[in-house]
């Protein structure tokens, strides 16, 4: 029986999570949910999964959902903050922790569970793109499994050879090829692109998805962030990674092998499957998700993608190559940009331009530790929030 923490069992993955969760419970049970302000939804959830510990973020929110499980006779022990999430993330009590908080928010509890030796069910790409090397080494140190839930790494895996050991030469492997969506602005007219607003911006053709990642995926810096999580989770380098838009998201990615092999994994856009997939490995179990219905879908596409219509894939290979702490600025910076887009105070086409020019600002530091990545994210935050007032 796994024991499982659920950082972010409100979100898209979180609600995803529980989705399959449910149809199993001869498999798993929950320890931990946490969710950061919706309290009357994690309510529900309580009510539903019986957790023994919920987490939320603040005290007042901790008050208010105290009440209502006493009310409804839950013995759920509440608290909230940062340091809780991290408790939960490294608790005895379970075994498997899903990271799928959205952000920087959620790196701390991310690497709290990697040190701790769980069973890491990574959603929250962010984490890993800012924190690289520190993170992998966590991984190692503690010898806690890593398995990916982002749909293209998932697939990735399910594409490598057992006991792949984060060295795609020796095990002959040429390439990986990411697919990518293109999300809703394929194909519009790069001149309007200025003056797309959050909601034409968070409406992907294919995924639903959280309003930060909706966004991420129409500047296709989610694929940028993938780029690099690609990089830390496989062990390839830059020039091993390619970029392929596939507008069907029916292939999830690929890995090309020196023989001319191309493994693909296939299956319909709903992210239970690679849950499923990872809550379960190496075993499969039902998902709730359908057959694919190939006569149906009946083409798969495939172009190279557009540097100029989406700089920021660009920025996100730029920082890669950069290191050091060049992939957490991207973040951080992108982070800033897309709330500034959503709460209607910069244009969409700003987004890259102020990761650009805090990009080239902040010189690229060594990040050796927890306390000089952090220190990078926010001087990164700060200078991005400075340009945009200037
Ligand atoms: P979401 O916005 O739907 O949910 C985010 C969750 O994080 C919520 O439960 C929220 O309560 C919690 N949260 C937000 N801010 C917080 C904070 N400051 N402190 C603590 N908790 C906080 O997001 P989502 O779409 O579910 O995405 C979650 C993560 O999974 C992201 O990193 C995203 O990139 C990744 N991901 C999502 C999908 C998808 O299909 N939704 C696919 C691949 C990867
Ligand atoms: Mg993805």
């Amino acid at each position: 029986m796994q024991s499982i923490t659920l950082l972010g069992a409100t979100g898209s993955i979180g609600l995803s999570t529980l989705d399959v969760v449910a149809r199993h419970p001869d498999r798993y049970r929950i320890y931990a949910l946490t969710a950061h302000s919706k309290i009357d939804e994690l309510a529900a959830l309580c009510l539903r999964f019986h957790p023994e510990v919920a987490v939320v973020g603040s005290a007042d929110a901790a008050q208010r959902l105290s009440r209502m499980l006493r009310d409804s006779g839950l013995k759920t022990d509440v608290s909230y903050g940062e340091q809780a999430l991290c408790d939960v993330a490294s608790a005895a009590e379970c075994t498997t922790v899903m990271a799928a908080i959205v952000g920087a928010a959620g790196l701390k509890p991310t690497l709290a569970a990697a040190h701790a030796g769980k069973k890491v069910l990574l959603a929250n790409k962010e984490a890993l793109v800012m924190s690289g090397q520190l993170f992998m080494d966590a991984i190692a140190a503690s010898g806690a499994t890593l398995l990916p839930i982002d749909s293209e790494h998932n697939a990735i895996f399910q594409c490598l050879p057992l006991n792949y050991q984060r060295t795609p030469d020796a095990h002959g492997i040429r390439k990986i090829l990411l697919t990518a969506s293109g999300g809703p602005f394929l194909n519009r007219d790069v001149a309007t692109l200025e003056h797309v607003t959050p909601e034409e911006a968070v409406a992907h053709p294919n995924w639903s998805m959280g309003r930060k990642i909706s966004v991420d995926s129409a500047s296709m810096m989610n694929k940028g962030l993938e780029v690099i999580e690609a990089h830390w989770l496989f062990g390839a380098a830059p020039e091993q990674i390619e970029v392929v838009i596939h507008p069907q998201s029916v292939i999830h990615s690929m890995v090309a092998y020196a023989d001319g092999s191309v493994l693909a994994q296939l299956g319909n856009p709903d992210m239970r499957t690679p849950i499923a997939h990872a809550l379960a490995y190496p075993d499969r179990i039902d998902s709730g998700v359908e057959a694919i219905d190939l006569a149906r879908i009946a083409q798969l596409e495939f172009h190279q993608p557009d540097y100029e219509r989406f700089p920021c894939l660009r920025l996100a290979f730029d920082a890669l190559q950069a290191g050091g702490s060049a992939a957490a600025v991207l973040n951080a910076a992108n982070e800033i940009a897309v709330e500034a887009f959503l709460e209607r105070k910069i244009g969409f086409r700003r987004i890259p331009q102020l990761i650009d020019l805090v990009m080239e600002r902040l010189p690229v530091a060594a990040v050796n530790d927890l306390g000089s990545l952090l220190e990078q994210d926010r001087l990164a935050r700060a200078y991005a929030l400075e340009l945009m007032h200037a």
